[in-house]
């Protein structure tokens, strides 16, 4: 069944709960993933252990990994190194030169992508414009920018469509 345009391939609660080997089976080899509130909450700058780990585990998997993010390029860089992954910083998601820039960075066809972050007017959006597989997962931390706050509001009512409507 043809899923709705805003509405994501998958939607997880946290990066945690993605089923990766099911991502294995769809023949995703490279992962696309937001920063701010997917792997680490808006306005902190420290990487966790748990967030290290999962890094870890994705490497040892076999995805090649790479950050995109709207952010500045301290934050990005900072986390990246940390995570010992490449990045891409002033990403302007939903527009879809970054997704290109991205797929070029992990080596692989868009075919075996897919987008991990919790927005869908930049991360599910830009995934679909771009034609990769999306994956929604819920924000980390409710403090975020006044306009963030107000897309939140239509992203929960299209959540909440698409979950009534067998979705999601
Ligand atoms: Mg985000």
């Amino acid at each position: 069944m043809k899923k709705p345009f805003f509405c994501p391939n998958s939607y997880y609660s946290s990066i945690y709960d993605i089923d990766l080997e099911n991502l294995i089976s769809l023949g995703i080899k490279g992962l696309i993933i937001d920063l701010d509130n997917t792997i680490i909450p808006h306005k902190i700058f420290i990487v966790s252990e748990e967030v290290s780990s999962w890094f870890k585990n994705l490497k040892e998997m076999g995805f090649n990994v790479c950050v995109l993010s709207n952010n500045q390029a301290y934050k990005v860089k900072k986390i990246s190194d940390k995570l010992q992954v490449p990045f891409i910083y002033n990403a302007i998601k939903p527009l879809t030169w970054s997704f290109r820039k991205a797929i070029k960075m992990l080596g692989l066809d868009k075919r075996n992508v897919a987008i991990i972050g919790d927005q869908i007017f930049t991360d599910v959006l830009g995934g679909k414009l771009f034609g990769i597989f999306t994956i929604l997962v819920k924000p980390m931390n409710p403090h975020e920018h006044w306009w963030t706050r107000k897309l939140r509001i239509i992203e929960r009512k299209l959540l909440r469509k698409f979950i009534s409507e067998g979705n999601l």
